[in-house]
């Protein structure tokens, strides 16, 4: 045994252990039954053992019988048995979303009688909050709770339950005020469900399941101590549980998705579907590394407000899109149900249909996390990490805004000196902010040349701040070569060619604008094509130049991040500003969601980046940088669409700035890999390996 609150490290190793040590004799918890009725039991019994062996206690206060910790002590568990193989959570999935309420607002009877026994899976709980005319409005429910005999009468009639056919109690809102008082008349309370006056229908799913079901109450009587918080204080227990549905449930699903996903890749036809599948990893990455904040969020006793919705947008994508893939890989089989296989993809296919809908729709989401973008009038930011690290981007930005050119705001910074070499944190703050400014400001900037560059300038001998790479090694008649981040000062070019080769070329005739998309990344420079120049072939630690090329290609997802922030804050300023039909045209839902979606996108990819930066320092980031790209380059371009779509004509004129960053986001998508080619990349590697990266663990990198 470890003791109570291990760190997650120690906690992580120790469980690993646990569970090689009881690999055979587990065994038979890894065989699902296709029939559902038939998982429960099983379910029941490995969350009795991990309790029994000591596991399902870390993650909950000790006062209460746990073992100390929170959420993310949970998020361990979790992960290492998805990893190792064990079936999904389902009706488990209810413990990271109902105990912490029980644990905040519970009375000490109830937490005395229910917490240790939920841990252990004897008391299995059912979520009861929907009814037939409060879905979306919650705050409009009818099920009325009535003061009598020192506890309350409940009558009423609740909805698309969750495993109530399975569960022995259930947590539910009921009112207690008035219909005008709306949310405010509301209460939380606990049932058993076995309670008289209680009867449970089971609503047969379009997947063939019976976990959804209708709930009756008929004069059934609760305790007074069985309501959770105050008499009228139910919506504060319900938003305290949607959050951590919209929160913690999001790293659950995306440790079940990443174990899927390696099922899926070992199908026959997996090879040629490489395009959709290395855009799942990139997605269910994504949503780990976003949702891993949020849960540190909750790990610091914060409310994770609108930033939960954020997550549980991205659970709704990343499932819906991994079962689109599923069915590609998988047709025409999964549509067809030939074979047991097939069908139990079938049924998880059907059951994602529903992802959009359940916890609160996607659409509700949209709406909460635009109402906070147009208040503010920008894209809310993730706050830095510390205070250093808020200096260092500060003065980053502002010598960007202040210098007359990018090189001029390097060369003031001492840039070239740490900027480059990311390693400790001082230099991860610069590094992040320096490239996510130059998204911002569009100018051309030898900084991400010089990432590639480094290793190949020391073994040349000449400055890393002196040469440029060329791109893909395009080379027209005349000799001219494209190449990024071009300017006076630049005297040295790189060409690679098809094979790896790499050779130094003095720079010839200066730089002339490009005819790519955005001439201010990429220019000509000429290059003697009948080889009378000195081109120095160049040997470089293969090792090295592969990290160098994930950097670069994390700089670059770096950038196109600026670019959509700047395109994102001018949207919500332009459609908080510009008035249609008498207002402005902000108060349109069409608009609002086009805001949030871009929002969506940015959360994931501003937490992609940073730890995929982090990992790097520690010397093992180099998929999480690969996938950055790729879900940078997919996403960014989704965001310069919408807005387009926000700014209306005038975003589409020379004057208007929309064309500078969606020409610079489309190049750098072009760049050093593009995301179509990226996931193919990374799901070809995939299907050799048959392991998804999972790119970060629950604890931070020491380094
Ligand atoms: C598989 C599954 C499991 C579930 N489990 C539970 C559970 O355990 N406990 C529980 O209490 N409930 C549960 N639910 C119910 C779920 O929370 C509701 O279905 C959901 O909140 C939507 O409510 P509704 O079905 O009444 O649809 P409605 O609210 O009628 O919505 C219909 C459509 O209108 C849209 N819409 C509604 N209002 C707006 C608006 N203001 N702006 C834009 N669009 C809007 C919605 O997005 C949706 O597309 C579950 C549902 C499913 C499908």
């Amino acid at each position: 045994m470890i003791g109570k609150n291990p760190s997650l490290e120690t906690l992580g190793e120790a469980f690993q252990i646990y569970l090689d040590e009881h690999r055979d004799e587990h065994a038979r918890f890894k065989r699902m039954p296709a029939d559902f009725g038939e998982r429960v039991p099983i379910l029941c019994e490995l969350q009795r053992t991990l309790f029994d062996d000591g596991w399902s206690r870390y993650g909950w206060s000790e006062e209460n019988g746990g073992f100390g910790g929170t959420v993310l002590h949970r998020a361990v568990i979790c992960d290492l048995l998805e990893r190792n193989g064990y079936p999904p959570r389902q009706n488990f999935e209810h413990l990271d979303i109902l105990p912490p309420a029980l644990e905040k607002f519970g009375r000490p009877k109830v937490i005395s009688d229910l917490f240790l026994p939920t841990l252990r899976g004897d008391v299995l709980w059912c979520q009861g909050f929907s009814e037939p005319t409060a879905g979306s409005d919650l705050a409009a429910l009818r099920t009325r709770a009535v003061r009598q005999d020192g506890g309350y009468r409940i009558d009423g009639h609740k909805i698309w339950t969750s495993w109530a056919k399975w569960s022995t109690h259930c947590l539910f809102l009921a009112r207690t005020g008035s219909v005008e008082e709306r949310h405010r008349g509301l209460s939380a309370f606990v049932i058993a469900i076995d309670s008289p006056g209680v009867e449970v229908n089971a609503i047969r799913q379009s997947n063939g399941t019976d976990e959804l079901a209708e709930v009756f109450f008929d004069g059934a009587m609760v305790d007074e101590e069985n309501r959770l918080g105050e008499e009228g204080e139910g919506w504060a227990v319900a938003m305290h549980i949607l959050a951590g549905e919209r929160g913690a449930y999001a790293w659950l699903r995306q440790a079940e998705l990443l174990q899927k996903l390696e099922l899926l890749c070992q199908a026959p036809r997996a090879a040629e579907n490489t395009g959709v599948l290395g855009e799942s990893l990139t997605r269910l990455l994504a949503l780990r590394c976003r949702s891993r904040e949020v849960m540190e969020i909750l790990a610091r006793g914060e409310q994770p407000g609108p930033e939960s919705s954020v997550s549980k947008v991205l659970v709704i994508d990343a499932e819906q899109q991994f079962y689109d893939a599923a069915r590609q890989v998988l047709a025409p089989d999964l549509d067809l149900g030939f074979g047991e296989n097939a069908q139990s993809w079938q049924a998880s296919y059907l059951y994602s249909r529903a992802a959009s809908i359940y916890g609160g729709s996607r659409e509700i989401q949209l709406n909460v996390i635009a109402k906070l973008m147009v208040s503010q009038g920008k894209s809310p930011r993730t706050e830095a990490r510390d205070e250093d690290s808020a200096t260092v981007r500060e003065s980053v930005f502002d010598a960007l805004q202040k210098s007359a050119n990018t090189r001029e705001a390097l060369e003031g910074l001492d840039w070239w000196s740490y900027g480059v070499e990311p390693d400790d944190a001082f230099g991860r703050a610069a590094f992040a902010a320096w490239f996510e400014g130059q998204g911002a400001v569009p100018t051309i900037s030898p900084a991400l040349s010089a990432v590639r560059g480094t290793s190949w300038a020391k073994f040349a001998g000449v400055e890393a701040n002196q040469l440029a790479v060329a791109v893909d090694a395009r080379r027209d008649r005349d000799g001219r070569v494209l190449a990024v981040g071009v300017d006076e000062k630049t005297r040295w070019v790189v060409v690679e060619d098809e094979k790896g080769q790499r050779t130094l070329h003095p720079t010839g005739g200066g730089a002339a604008d490009s005819d790519a998309l955005d001439s201010q990344l990429l220019r000509w420079v000429s290059i003697a094509s009948d080889g009378s120049t000195a081109a120095i072939p160049l040997e470089v630690d293969a090792r090295e130049d592969r990290r160098r090329l994930a950097l670069t290609r994390l700089a670059c997802a770096y950038e196109i991040l600026g670019a959509s922030l700047a395109l994102v804050d001018r949207a919500v300023a332009h459609t908080n500003e510009r008035e249609q039909f008498g207002q402005p045209i902000a108060r349109f839902q069409a608009i609002q969601h086009l805001l949030s979606e871009s929002q969506i996108d940015i959360a994931a990819l501003s937490a992609l980046c940073d730890a995929s930066l982090e990992e790097w320092s520690s010397g093992d980031g180099e998929a999480l940088s690969t996938t950055s790209k790729a879900f940078a380059g997919r996403v960014g371009r989704n965001i310069a669409q919408r807005a387009l779509q926000c700014f209306g004509a005038i975003g589409f004129t020379d004057e208007h700035p929309h064309h500078l960053y969606s020409r610079r986001i489309h190049t750098l998508d072009a760049i050093f890999g593009t995301h179509y080619a990226l996931h193919d990349e990374l799901a070809n590697e995939l299907i050799r390996t048959g392991k998804a990266p999972r790119g970060i663990e629950v604890w931070r990198s020491a380094s």
